[in-house]
């Protein structure tokens, strides 16, 4: 299975995942040109997508959900509680598009797992794809992630984990009023660096590899999430490189490509 993200963050969010037979899009929060350009750029063709998977309604998640399914006449496949809210913020969907789920499901060869995540949403969950013995898990728009959610990462090759913002640069940050930081900073808001770090300490030894998305632009940087995350797992004993790797997302431009397989 090979997962690319084409851009995290407040601006727009979109992660593609595919199998030998089967491509989907987790997310279409961004511009249609930029994902139609950057699908281009992989060879990806968007009339061969099999599916996107809405994880929330919110504009950076959905931006170009309507317009991408109907012109390319893509299923999109959203929690049976979302779509009340998702119908009318992605109207553009075509009524033989939608598909309701309360369960795991298929798309082609993929197997697709559900999770509530704790955010300011309707409904927001996050999304465990399962393909030939590997597992790729993704997890943003987070406030906190209790256990059961942990155990859901877990034995998973590869997470896409969210390390939102840097908790001091967001407190002292002049253009955020307070209440913002206290949506951010709530348990429905957003993970910060420490508690993405908390979070890759408990997946060691079944993780290898994690990838750190939704980064404010404002109060984060690709070089302080890694580097703050990487003393924090030294502090536990955790050797980046060693125990576990750790790469990052970018708003605007497309991540590494990773290819993830059965360790059995
Ligand atoms: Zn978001
Ligand atoms: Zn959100």
């Amino acid at each position: 299975m090979k997962i690319v993200n084409l851009g995290s963050g407040s601006k727009g969010n979109c992660t593609v995942v595919a199998s030998d037979n089967t491509t989907i899009l987790i997310d279409a929060g961004l511009p249609i040109l930029e994902i139609e350009a950057k699908l281009n750029s992989l060879g990806i063709d968007p009339i061969n997508i099999s599916g996107i998977l809405v994880t929330h309604e919110h504009i950076d998640h959905i931006k170009s959900l309507g317009k991408l399914s109907k012109k390319y006449h893509i299923p999109v496949y959203a929690h049976i509680s979302e779509w009340p809210v998702l119908e009318t913020k992605a109207k553009d969907i075509l009524p033989q598009s939608k598909h309701a789920f309360d369960n795991d499901f298929y798309i082609g060869d993929l197997t697709i797992s559900a999770f509530g995540l704790s955010h300011d949403a309707n409904l927001c969950v996050g999304y465990s794809v399962y393909n030939a013995g590997a597992k790729f898990s993704i997890a943003t728009d987070l406030g906190c992630c209790p256990k059961d959610v942990i155990e859901k990462l877990k034995g998973s090759n590869l997470v896409l984990l969210e390390a939102n913002h840097d908790e001091n640069l967001l407190m002292n940050n002049a253009h955020y009023p307070l209440i913002l930081k206290k949506r951010i900073i709530s348990n429905k808001g957003h993970l910060s660096n420490r508690q993405s770090a908390e979070v890759i300490s408990q997946l060691v030894g079944g993780t290898s590899q994690i990838l750190l998305g939704h980064l404010s632009e404002e109060n984060n940087s690709p070089l302080l999430a890694y580097n703050t995350i990487k003393s924090l797992l030294a502090q536990k004993g955790i050797v980046e490189g060693e125990h576990i790797f750790i790469d990052v997302t970018y708003q605007h431009r497309i991540s590494n490509i990773f290819e993830i397989k059965s360790s059995k």
